[in-house]
């Protein structure tokens, strides 16, 4: 069975260690997502222009 982090083939799937890994990065990518939304635009305010994108690529859109 092929380990779907490294890619290299391992007897019992997922390597323990490559498992451990991508759990600590994914906590890590979370945290950095978390802090960077308490400093960045708050969410109202991301959310009317992501509407604004949205509508404009509605209006472009004729199918
Ligand atoms: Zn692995």
């Amino acid at each position: 069975m092929k380990c779907s982090i490294c890619g290299r083939i391992s007897a019992n799937g997922d390597h323990a260690d490559c498992a451990e890994r991508l759990r600590i990065e994914l906590e890590d990518e979370n945290q950095k997502r978390t802090a960077a939304e308490r400093t960045s635009l708050n969410g109202a305010e991301l959310g009317a222009e992501l509407r604004a994108l949205l509508n404009h690529m509605g209006s472009q859109r004729r199918d």
